[in-house]
């Protein structure tokens, strides 16, 4: 039984737990610390998610603590788990529940600014030190992504630290001597996106993948990062989500989770199939949606494109074809598409050539032929070979029914 082990308090992350008995045992050293909790085979804490540390402390030593409730509340494994299927969560679950390693490995380290290390809130340092008597290290604030404190707006600050080395060293928050408050957020995106991984963290464990449809997906094509090409059902273009990408967040975040962009990675999000949740939080930010969004009831989609179109048709203003095609950012043979997708009734003014003409004659010539044609609609001033083919064809047609006697019907 460990005398003095401390009852975490709301959020915080079991590794400050620990550094928070290590204070309270009164051990000078670090590896009497381990020593005790841990026995004579030391144990990995301190990394982002959690390995087998929650399970040997409590079970060896009968604590009162809900190892489930740890898992849950005290690390990140909500987190790294949100995108994977429910079947996986329960295996890794179990596994973690039995002191077993998980084996989740590819989880990305470093912060925006490329380094690793334990993070705080100089706010909640502040009001911890007056609700707690002392401060502790939050497990929302150490999610390498997070930008901001969900509560206090403010930039988070780093003690700079490879995880690797936490579990040789027990460094409680009130080892540090916080430095002052940034003020504002640097970037207009930073605040939803460190809402967006709060609820990522937060929400309930069973929480995730929706089945059989995927709203990020329908997001993303309102904001009219789609294909242009006009389909039964459209896909996402990489080059409009990188662009998109770079123009929201810079180039460094475009690089660090954005480098190989592809349609098959796109196509891999919208199945549900990436496992880390960082590309999936950006996106989301990206495609202006909540997470509650993200994993709610299927959004019913109406192509942006038809909306505009519709918006247009209300307006009662009557546009050429081309010009209403440039307004919602088609080519003119696009809209005959759209509409003939969406079976709208054109109400735009069609361009005389294209509205009178729209059948055909082809004629088979040999290269010899094709170049008396050619010389002959040269000599006659007009450039155009199919203006001069066509006309010529049309005069002739009418001297032959004219001399026939003016009749011009079928038959
Ligand atoms: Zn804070």
């Amino acid at each position: 039984m460990l005398t003095f082990f401390p009852a975490p308090y709301p959020n915080e992350w079991w590794y400050s737990v620990l550094c928070r008995y290590h204070v309270r045992s009164g051990y000078r050293n670090y590896a009497t610390t381990s020593h005790e909790l841990y026995g004579k085979k030391p144990i990995t804490h301190g990394r982002l998610f959690p390995g087998s540390s929650i399970h040997a402390v409590v079970s060896q030593h009968r604590l009162a603590l809900n190892e489930m409730k740890l898992l849950t509340e005290h690390t990140l494994a909500p987190y790294y788990m949100r995108f994977f299927s429910a079947k996986k969560k329960q295996d890794i679950i179990d596994k973690l529940l039995q002191g077993k390693a998980a084996g989740i490995t590819r989880i990305d380290l470093y912060g925006l600014d490329g380094k690793q290390g334990l993070r705080y809130c100089t706010k909640c340092y502040d009001q911890d030190m007056e609700h707690y008597g002392e401060p502790y290290w939050h497990r929302e604030h150490q999610i390498p992504l997070m930008p901001l404190c969900p509560e206090h707006n403010v930039p988070l600050m780093k003690y700079e630290i490879p995880f690797s080395r936490l579990s040789e060293q027990y460094i409680p928050l009130s080892a540090i001597t916080p430095e002052p408050a940034k003020g504002e957020p640097a970037e207009k995106w930073e605040t939803a996106l460190t809402q967006m991984l709060t609820q990522l963290l937060m929400m309930p464990v069973s929480t995730g993948p929706t089945a059989g449809y995927n709203n990020l997906y329908i997001r993303l094509l309102e904001k009219r990062l789609g294909s242009d090409k006009v389909q039964d059902k459209p896909s996402l273009d990489s080059d409009k989500i990188k662009r998109a990408v770079q123009a929201m967040y810079g180039e460094a975040i475009y690089q660090q989770y954005f480098p190989r962009l592809s349609s098959a990675i796109l196509a891999r999000i919208c199945s549900w199939s990436l496992s880390s949740p960082e590309r999936y939080a950006l996106l989301a930010v990206l495609a202006d949606m909540p997470a509650k969004e993200l994993f709610g009831p299927p959004l019913s989609y109406q192509d942006p494109l038809l909306t505009q179109l519709i918006e247009y048709r209300k307006n009662g203003i009557v546009y050429r074809k081309e010009k209403l095609a440039h307004k919602i950012g088609v080519s003119p043979s696009q809209l005959d598409s759209l509409a003939r997708k969406y079976d709208v009734t054109p109400f735009w003014k069609q361009c005389s050539r294209e509205s009178k003409r729209q059948d055909c004659i082809r004629i088979m010539l040999t290269h010899e032929e094709k170049e008396l044609v050619h010389k002959a609609a040269k000599a006659s001033g007009d450039g155009q070979i199919a203006v001069f083919a066509r006309t010529m064809l049309l005069e002739q047609a009418k001297v032959l029914l004219d001399n026939r006697g003016g009749d011009t019907t079928d038959g």
